[in-house]
């Protein structure tokens, strides 16, 4: 019972947390799961887990101090993994102080009661004890046509949403040289895969095309994005856990830079392979470019070479092996895609602690 490893994390019923959870139990670790359930947050994805012991699902904000630590408290978890955020560009364009509050507000009351629980730690478990913060390559701003961006390349955020990432970088590294908390910080590119919220670009793409709705492309549709598999995301997640040098922060891509028109023009091949459209037309003929979003960032990609050199990770996906899987799992689960759209998935709740 006391070596079953316990992990705190937060933002877990979101596209990637709710992987990292799944994923998580499966190998044998007991998760306390603390997500506010905003609109992106979607217990339908955590339904396999009800009634499992080893994961708890406890409704609440990362900015409750008094919750944070009576969990850390009652559960003294070996680990926090921090996914709670408000991740959106476009919502953060339209509305930035809810990232603020919670991106940079809400990590900090984190921190600072993850501080005060490990501080008062002993011996092997205070050594061991990690606080992981999964961030993003957004906060490194555009990258022209050539270079990639790097552990070392100078932070410069462009919209509301990276700027509160790199906000709460920022915080999680001064926890580090300050208080000596243990940190590790995860940069990673585009995520895509199983339980993604339709308001990104894969689910979204997927969505309208089954429904034979426009596919709306910002700009020329020549923005270019490194995409990484969410299990592969996950991967990465664990090992620098597992085996990261305290206080350092790992780059996670997976050397796959697409634009987003060409993304598209992938999605849709394999949807017309898969379930061709009733009158035999190719579904990229629904395109529709529309007005580009403001200060729309050009071109990201990432140079993982450290997490690889130094943990070994490398991705199991291909992009089109990736996005091949992604496209069936949305075939085969969409009363989950239907459940979001029509509003559903908010309506019932699992067994969860209420805060
Ligand atoms: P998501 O929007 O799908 O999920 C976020 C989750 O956090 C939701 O379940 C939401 O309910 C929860 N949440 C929001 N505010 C909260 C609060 N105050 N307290 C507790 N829970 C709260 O996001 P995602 O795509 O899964 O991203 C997870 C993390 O990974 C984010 O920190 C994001 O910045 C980062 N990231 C995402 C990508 C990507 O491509 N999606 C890439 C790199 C990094």
């Amino acid at each position: 019972e006391l070596d079953v490893p316990t992990w705190l994390v937060t933002g877990g019923a979101g596209f990637i947390g709710g992987n990292f959870v799944i994923d998580a139990v499966a190998k044998g670790i007991r998760i306390v799961n603390l997500d506010a359930l905003t609109y992106a947050g979607n217990l339908d994805t955590l339904a396999g887990l009800q009634g499992n012991p080893d994961h708890l699902f406890v409704h609440g904000d990362i900015g409750d101090a008094g919750l944070v630590g009576r969990l850390l408290a009652e559960h003294r978890p070996d680990a926090v993994v921090n996914f709670a955020a408000e991740s959106h560009v476009d919502r953060s364009i339209d509305g930035p102080a809810a990232f603020v509050q919670t991106n940079v507000v809400g990590t900090l009351s984190l921190l600072e009661q993850v501080r005060d629980y490990w501080r008062r730690l002993e011996g092997e478990r205070r050594d061991g004890f990690r606080f992981l913060h999964v961030s993003t390559d957004e906060v490194y701003g555009s990258l022209g046509d050539s270079g990639k961006f790097t552990e070392q390349t100078p932070y410069a955020p462009n919209s509301p949403y990276s700027a509160s990432k790199a906000a709460s970088d920022h915080l999680v590294r001064a926890f580090h040289h300050t208080y000596g908390l243990p940190v590790l910080t995860t940069n990673c590119s585009n995520n895509y895969g199983p339980y993604q919220f339709p308001e990104k670009l894969v689910p979204l793409i997927i969505a309208k095309a089954l429904a034979g709705e426009a596919l709306p492309i910002y700009g020329d549709g020549k923005n270019v994005r490194d995409w990484l598999y969410v299990g592969d995301h996950c991967s990465a997640i664990r090992a620098v856990l597992e085996r990261g040098r305290v206080g350092e922060t790992y780059n996670v891509g997976g050397d796959a830079e697409r634009e987003n028109i060409s993304v598209v023009r992938t999605l849709c091949g394999l949807l017309d392979e898969r379930r061709p459209r009733a009158d035999g037309e190719p579904r990229f003929s629904q395109v529709t470019y529309v007005a580009d979003r403001p200060g729309h960032d050009r071109r990201y990609a990432i140079d993982a070479g450290k997490l690889k050199a130094e943990l070994g990770w490398q991705p199991a996906h291909s992009f089109e092996q990736g996005m091949a899987d992604t496209v069936d799992w949305y075939l085969a689960n969409e009363d989950w895609v239907g459940r979001v759209l029509d509003g559903s998935y908010r309506l019932e709740r699992i067994g969860g602690v209420a805060a």
